[in-house]
């Protein structure tokens, strides 16, 4: 006789449900596993063995044959010791009636105890969709698989509990509030405030605009123009997560380990700060065993690329891609992994080598070619790709006398952003988008539309500033954004014309 359990392989940031068969024939003892198993899942024939014995229940005579099925699908990682496990002691005639809509992941310690897996929402997630109504997982993956709605999860902590669940005391199914674990941790506190930041008005309300349609922003300062701080602040000011949004960077951080398991659902957008000496798998992702980058990390978030100039010329082409399509696609010798990377692009730079170009009190000492040569670091491909571009003037020390001693808080501005969004929301409920820097070239010409007046200037800057048809459509974008926040249904002139001013590299 054969015994089939359930359980999941991940790929990328989904899953795909994978059958164990277990047979035993007459041969020597031991464990064999086929049908295109790694490393970590061939090495499970001796886990599984020790904890079968250590738990105090008996390991069949004779060869155990496990077949991972479909065969044509990598299996990784540890969570196909439970399935093996359950289906030996099975198919060795033990009492355990589960069925086929019943799934089982976990890693075994040797003494049979269940330990923490990565990856748990993307796998309970996938059975789900498969159809599968019940789930044993490790007990502290327990809140974490119960973010899935409408499966019911178990937790167990050692493989003698789920045995005795079938006999003789049934494990209690672990449920949570995921609305509540969203509700109670979206306001949080933040390190850096705009409020501590002086003057700069125009570069604040730059920020404000990027947060609130989700626009990459690159801003040209001085060292000690705050342009640094600014962006640490931008943290402040964004958004909470959508629950959609939630589960999606929830899945990103399981696979990667890097959630906590006693409140596994990320309810903050990340952000990700990047030094140019990262290596360019870090930032976009890959290895040998392909592991999500930054760019991934810091899906629905920001991406903070500080002295941008700096980074290889070869990372920041790469971005290029992911900047376009949301999403990257690591290939690798058999297959390819495609994971998310919606983020907001910010980067800081100087505006020339010494730094102080254009400063109202040091003396630049760069020549012509030398700042041109540092600016053209960031290709035209590339700056295309960034909606707002701005000038962050270092204030004079006359300036920073005569400053207000606070300014606007950010949670009076966030306020607004959220406000922004909320509109965006309620415009794209019928689309896959969340936000205005999102809009296709479809539905551009659908959300985008333009008064004879604005039309008429759109034209006339088109001609000015030889705008690229994918300039034209960020200038757009970007109106879109301002008229949000001004809470218009329409692109007025008036917001065109401010979009205008956040690229300095157009006018
Ligand atoms: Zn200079």
């Amino acid at each position: 006789m054969v015994t089939k359990a359930i359980t999941a392989a991940t790929a990328g940031i989904n899953s795909h449900k994978i059958e164990v068969e277990i047979d035993v024939i007459n041969s020597l003892p031991g464990i064999n596993i086929v049908g295109l198993p790694d490393n970590a899942v061939n090495e499970a024939r001796e886990r599984v063995r020790a904890a079968i014995k250590n738990s105090g229940f008996s390991f069949p005579q004779g060869k155990v044959i496990v077949n991972l099925a479909p065969a044509d699908l990598r299996k990784e990682g540890t969570n196909f010791d439970l399935p093996i496990a359950i289906g030996i002691l099975k198919e060795n005639g033990l009492e355990i009636p589960f069925d086929s809509n019943t799934a089982f992941l976990g890693e075994l310690s040797l003494d049979g105890s269940l330990r923490y897996i990565n990856g748990v929402l993307p796998l309970v997630s996938g059975l789900k969709d498969a159809g599968i109504n019940t789930v044993f997982v490790p007990y502290e993956n327990a809140k974490e698989a119960a973010l899935v709605q409408g499966i019911q999860v178990f937790g167990a902590k050692h493989l003698g509990d789920i045995v005795s669940h079938y006999t003789e005391s049934p494990l209690s199914a672990t449920i949570v509030d995921i609305n509540d674990f969203l509700a109670k941790n979206s306001e949080s506190e933040y390190l850096f405030d705009f409020k501590d930041v002086k003057g700069q008005q125009k570069a604040k309300k730059a920020l404000e605009i990027a947060a609130a349609g989700g626009h990459n922003i690159l801003m040209s300062g001085s060292p000690g123009s705050g342009k640094t701080l600014m962006a640490k602040c931008l943290a402040s000011i964004l958004p909470p997560l959508e629950l959609k949004e939630a589960l999606e960077l929830t899945k990103i951080y399981s696979i990667s380990g890097l959630l906590d398991s006693k409140e596994p659902l990320m309810t903050k957008r990340p952000y990700r700060a990047v030094h140019h000496t990262a290596s360019s798998t870090g930032i976009i992702g890959g290895g040998s065993n392909p592991k999500p980058g930054e760019i991934t990390l810091a899906h629905r978030g920001v991406l903070f690329l500080d002295e941008m100039v700096e980074f290889p010329r070869n990372v920041l082409e790469v971005l290029r891609q992911p900047l376009e399509d949301g999403e990257i696609v690591i290939s690798r010798a058999k297959n390819s992994v495609k994971y998310p990377a919606k983020f907001m692009l910010v980067g800081a730079m100087n505006p020339c080598p010494c730094g102080y170009f254009g400063d109202k009190e040091k003396q630049c000492t760069c020549a012509e070619y030398q700042i041109q040569r540092y600016r053209s670091r960031l290709s035209g491909p590339l700056l295309d790709r960034i909606d707002l571009i701005i000038n962050v003037p270092r204030l004079t020390t006359e300036e920073l006398m005569n400053s207000k001693t606070e300014s606007e808080s950010s949670s009076a501005i966030r306020k607004r952003v959220i406000n922004a969004r909320k509109i965006q929301s309620i415009r794209y409920a019928q689309e896959d988008i969340f936000t205005n820097s999102e809009l296709s070239t479809k539905q551009i010409k659908k959300y985008c539309v333009l008064d004879n007046a604005s039309e008429e200037f759109m034209k006339a800057a088109s001609q000015k500033y030889q705008l690229s048809g994918r300039k034209y459509n960020r200038m757009l974008k970007l109106a879109r954004t301002i008229a949000d926040l001004n809470s218009s249904d329409n692109i007025k002139l008036e917001h065109l014309m401010q979009a205008f001013q956040y690229r300095v590299d157009i006018v």
